[in-house]
């Protein structure tokens, strides 16, 4: 056992239902970590308040008062769960061996963590959490939930399959993470970039224990909106396929065109109109789609995005 000192950050909105027992259990498991000798006793549960408007923050208060185990950071309004998330694990990336990030209904196993800090010290810099299952989710959810990460693989956003944000990360991970200036935060899309070695571990996604879901189906279709075009260029690359096609359907209809004037079938003009709309149709979207590629570069350049991250470096 390598004594690793683990903290573990909780985003919360609104969440006064759910973190008396959310705590408990948590404070529970970290006693039996402990005991295993699994992680450190100067591990922490870092609870971050997301501009919650309940009592959410005086019982994060409360318990950091009580117990020395938490720690709570409070943010000035509600910033959303990826922003909320980021700001506690950049706030404790340096202090600690690894950060595992869970939501506050603890809708994900929280007995996996043990799993993932075995896989932490076995030397892996990030682990996620995977559902294996969703059958406590509605049919709703749980469909529109797997066309989402179907759909975001489609349109070119490399995410783990059924992952959200329950995961492990190396404090080198998050350092690597802290490169990423982007501001549409979409870090299930991010973490998979920066590389170093990686595992999963599998669980079963129980219910939400207390309170309401806050990612109704809006924000879902926001999120996965954010999350492709945070993440992709190929919508624009579908404009430059889309302007062919139609330069090709001109092609057919000039002949089509051209067959039918000579025949006779045709009123006067109707030819040439006819090819200069699907002519000039095809021209516009091709250049739509020019201008598209250069935004596209534009849009790279302005993420900042660190070209390369350095796994080791063995000097001597
Ligand atoms: N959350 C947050 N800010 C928000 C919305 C949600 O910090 O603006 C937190 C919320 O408290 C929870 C997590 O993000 O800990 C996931 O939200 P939820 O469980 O409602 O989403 P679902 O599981 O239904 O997708
Ligand atoms: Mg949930």
């Amino acid at each position: 056992m390598k004594d690793t000192k683990l903290f573990v950050v909780i985003p919360c909105y609104n969440e006064e239902e759910a973190l008396p027992e959310t705590s408990s259990r948590m404070l529970k498991l970290f006693d039996k970590m402990k005991s295993e000798g699994l992680i450190s006793n100067d591990s922490k549960i870092v609870m971050v308040d997301d501009g919650s408007r309940d009592k959410t923050w005086s019982i994060i208060s409360g318990l950091s008062e009580q117990n020395d185990v938490f720690r709570g950071i409070k943010l000035a309004h509600n910033a959303g769960h990826q922003n909320a998330l980021l700001a506690g694990l950049m706030t404790v990336k340096d202090e600690c061996d690894c950060a595992v990030s869970i939501d506050a209904d603890l809708q994900d196993d929280i007995n996996v963590i043990a799993d993932m800090v075995k896989k932490y010290d076995d030397g892996c810099d990030v682990v996620y959490g995977v559902r294996s299952k969703r059958e406590t989710d509605t049919f709703f959810k749980r469909f529109t939930a797997e066309g989402f990460y179907k759909f975001l693989s489609a349109m070119g956003a490399d995410v783990v399959y059924n992952h959200a944000d329950y995961r492990l990360m190396s404090s080198r991970a998050l350092s690597a993470l802290s490169e990423f200036k982007e501001v549409n935060l979409f870090l299930r899309g991010l973490v998979p970039l920066i590389g170093f070695k990686s595992d999963k571990v599998y669980y079963e996604r129980a219910e939400r224990f207390a309170g309401e879901s806050k990612y109704p189906l809006k924000k879902m279709l926001s999120f996965a909106f954010d999350g492709i075009t945070s993440f992709s260029v190929k919508p624009i690359k579908m404009v430059w396929s889309l302007g062919l096609i139609v330069c090709l359907a001109a092609i057919i209809a000039a002949i089509y065109a051209l067959i039918s004037k000579f025949f006779g079938y045709t009123s006067d003009g109707w030819a040439s109109l006819m090819c200069s709309i699907w002519f000039l149709g095809g021209v516009q979207l091709v250049s739509v789609g020019v201008i598209g590629e250069y935004i596209g570069k534009i849009y790279k350049e302005t993420k900042a995005r660190p070209r390369y991250i350095i796994e080791e470096y063995k000097k001597d």
